[in-house]
């Protein structure tokens, strides 16, 4: 996943659950089918209709649970918490049932035979992990909709059908059986993993890496030819650079769903043959979304295959924490921009500025060790180190690949301990890496160096990372300004009418001021503020400022009001990094090995 706004999520609260899971085992059920109603007059009222039918052997319970989470988006979210009209049924009769926790059912069948549960599902959520509905369109995740049968493993196939207006489309990545909107899937796992799009939206196909890769995106329009071409050859320039990591594409097709519109909890979620991508309107032509795509494509091997142990199999019932994230999301970070730079989408400049942006991150937060990161996702950290296994995973994957490189003279690399892991553990076995499975191939790429000192200072530490030495030996130099500049705390969407105050943080200048959610911002002292590069023009405006407070003008329904804004200065640290003129060649070789890839060197897969 990656996140590119910070939302307040009232859900965290829920978190302090009482550890009150049921244990309990469901009776065997089979034949299981799941039918999602998302015509016009459900998602008019914002609702799915959702209905499971299974065949059950004898009269012994039967136990259903709805997924707290979404793999990818390691929050717990409790999707049970949207369901109305919990109706078992057999044979036209209603069924016995009780809640055994928050997330489960228990449904007492009479007899042996064919049971039917039914309920209706808020779908109005702004989340890319949560169903959402318009009056001609439907989102929704498997892990919001689709009961399982508690205890039971997860290896059972299941049928879907959708049904839906006559001219409306269904996308998802699931395989299509007989009939028209009808899917299976082999197991739970791929079930929940095939979001859906239903309703009118605009869908697009083209061949890369010998694959068809789908656009599916909503709201129509918001597919121009212009978009559509520019984002085909985003993804024609990066693709075969992950391909070439690997050494395969191991999806049958790939799609890229994206919704757009005035809010958004913006960013992308990873699946293992799609990503669900949320953007601001006022934000669908920039360049930043190349670097979203390619991060999330990323994850089709890294995390959706290539898995810590901790995380094979999922779990759905609660919390799955792991310390290996830096691994799945920050080296997902640093591959997602070296692909783009690899493809030849970006130039070396911008592959230097996003470690120079990783190094600022990292220096800006407090010293955390990166697993301690990692396992405190789910908790969602306020001293500052929330998601900080993002930069500081991508900035030690980049440490690791120059070391490894220089102490091979160039010959082997990152990609190396990449496909190998995905080799041995995915591709061979099915199952997870280990943290020491992880450190061995390190190792073993890097010619048998010991990497126990740095894992003990630099991962389960919390020591200063040796970033100017090893990009000494890229031929690399940081360099960096630290800068006092004044913050808002606002979150912000523009549209035609201007830019709106979507969120404020509640200790921030803007709620000091009186702002509110919802004003519209004319002015902050002399700059005009017009789109979101405005504030760019007001911090560097006001860096260092004595003042103390400055005029804030909103527009607030028809008036317009002149707040005083206290100026708050927080420190940023503006950071570059640059080749060096006249490093050494073999450092010259390392610095180009990053930016082309090992491929060329790389064994075949078996
Ligand atoms: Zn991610």
């Amino acid at each position: 996943m990656i996140r590119l706004i910070v939302f307040l999520l009232l859900i965290l609260t829920l978190a302090n659950h009482a550890r009150a899971q049921s244990t309990r085992i469901s009776a065997p059920i089979s034949d299981i089918r799941y039918e999602i109603t998302a015509d016009s007059a459900a998602v008019g009222r914002r609702q799915l209709g959702v209905s499971m039918s299974f065949h059950v052997g004898s009269a012994a319970p039967v136990i259903l649970s709805l997924p707290a989470w979404s793999p990818g988006h390691y929050t717990l979210l409790w999707f049970a918490r949207r369901v109305s009209d919990f109706s078992p049924t057999s044979n036209g009769t209603a069924l016995a049932w009780r809640k055994l926790d928050f997330q489960t059912w228990e449904i007492q069948p009479r007899s042996a035979g064919n049971v039917r549960v039914s309920f209706q599902y808020l779908a109005d959520a702004v989340d890319r992990a949560v169903a959402w509905t318009a009056p001609n369109f439907a989102f929704f995740n498997g892990t919001n909709l689709f009961l399982y049968p508690a205890g039971r493993g997860f290896n059972w196939p299941a049928h879907v059908s959708v049904r839906t207006e006559p001219s409306w489309k269904v996308a998802t990545g699931m395989d299509p059986a007989a009939g028209a909107n009808n899917f299976t899937a082999r197991n739970y796992h791929d079930l929940t993993d095939m979001p859906f799009y239903v309703g009118r939206f605009a869908l697009d196909s083209t061949r890369i890496a010998d694959r068809w890769i789908r656009l599916a995106w909503y709201p129509a329009a918001s597919l121009t030819p212009a978009r559509r071409d520019r984002t085909f050859g985003w993804l024609r320039k990066f693709i075969p650079s992950d391909v070439a990591v690997f050494g395969e594409a191991p999806f049958r097709n790939y799609t890229l769903f994206q919704r757009s519109d005035t809010v958004v909890n913006g960013g992308g979620l990873e699946h293992q043959a799609s990503q669900v991508d949320e953007v601001l309107t006022s934000q669908l032509d920039a360049d930043y979304l190349a670097g979203l795509y390619s991060h999330e494509f990323f994850h089709a091997w890294n995390v959706k295959r290539l898995r810590p142990a901790d995380l094979v199999p999922y779990r759905y019932d609660d919390a799955q924490p792991t310390t290996w994230l830096w691994v799945s999301e920050g080296v997902t970070d640093y591959y997602g921009a070296l692909a783009t730079v690899r493809g030849g989408l970006n130039d070396s400049t911008r592959f230097f500025d996003f470690i120079a942006g990783e190094i600022a991150s990292v220096a800006g937060s407090p010293p955390t060790a990166v697993s301690d990161a990692s396992l405190n996702s789910w908790i969602n950290p306020t001293d500052g180190s929330s998601g900080l296994y993002y930069p500081k995973g991508g900035l030690i994957g980049f440490l690791l690949d120059v070391i490894i490189r220089d102490a091979t003279d160039n010959r082997t690399s990152l990609d190396h301990v990449m496909r190998r892991l995905y080799v041995s553990t995915y591709k061979q076995h099915g199952r997870g890496f280990t943290g020491s499975e992880w450190w061995n191939e390190v190792s073993r790429a890097a010619n048998g160096k010991s990497f126990a000192d740095f894992a003990r200072r630099y991962v389960d530490g919390r020591e200063p990372l040796p970033v100017d030495s090893v990009l000494q030996l890229a031929g690399l130099r940081f360099h960096g300004d630290t800068i006092r500049e004044p913050r808002l705390g606002i979150s912000t969407s523009t549209d035609s009418t201007g830019l709106r105050i979507t969120q404020l943080g509640s200790t921030g200048a803007a709620a000091a001021a009186g702002a509110r959610a919802g004003d519209q911002i004319v002015s902050i002292g002399d700059v005009t503020i017009t789109n979101d590069d405005s504030f760019d023009a007001f911090r560097s405006h006001y860096a260092g400022t004595r003042l103390t407070t400055l005029p804030l003008v909103v527009r607030r329904g028809t008036e317009t009001l002149t707040l005083q804004l206290p100026i708050r200065l927080s420190t940023r640290v503006n950071a570059t990094v640059e080749p060096v003129p006249n490093a050494s060649a073999k450092a010259v070789a390392i610095r180009h090995g990053l930016l082309i890839g090992s491929p060329q060197v790389m064994a075949p897969l078996p």
